[in-house]
């Protein structure tokens, strides 16, 4: 499967020299992994906070590539997609999946050497079984109420 993200021509492990605030556009865009769970409904406990991540996915996911069928224009369809940029992490980090590389640097860890920066394939995020493929079910085919049914644990 081919990467739609660029990462040709990028500095050799960048990621561990610059701070997320200073990459360029094209920098911060390469650390997404195309693994796809961010793209998963959530369900918050608003008295705990605790998140629960459920199997039923955005209605743009394709889960046979892990990707956003309309990333440009995705706020045409869904409006309250976050754009994550580096000023908003500490906002968003508590929900996000916890191999995402935006997460990873966030906390001070290191990638897993099956991200695509590392690995040099997109298909490597897919073959260490930490993308949603093939096994999400569309927010379009599953009531919200019936969402709960469908929690998963992350695969990590
Ligand atoms: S969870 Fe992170 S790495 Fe995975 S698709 Fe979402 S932004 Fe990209
Ligand atoms: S609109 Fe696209 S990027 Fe946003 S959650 Fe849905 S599938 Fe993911």
């Amino acid at each position: 499967m081919s990467d739609p993200i660029d990462r040709d021509g990028l500095a050799p492990r960048y990621w561990e020299r610059k701070p997320l605030a200073k990459m360029s556009q094209r920098e911060w865009e390469a650390l997404c992994d195309g693994c796809g769970k961010c793209c998963l409904n959530k369900l918050e406990d608003e008295d705990s906070g605790t998140v629960a991540l459920t199997r039923i996915a955005c209605r743009l996911l394709d889960d046979s590539t892990c990707r956003c069928a309309h990333y440009e224009n995705r706020h045409q369809f869904v409006p309250d997609c976050i754009v994550l940029k580096p000023d908003n992490l500490d906002t968003h980090a508590y929900w996000m999946p916890a191999t995402c590389a935006y997460r990873l640097l966030w906390e001070g860890k290191p990638l897993y050497d099956w991200h695509p920066l590392i690995s040099g394939t997109a298909q490597s995020v897919h073959d260490a079984g930490v993308s949603v493929q093939g096994w999400t079910l569309s927010e379009f085919d599953v009531p919200e109420d019936d969402w709960e049914e469908h929690v998963i644990e992350e695969p990590v």
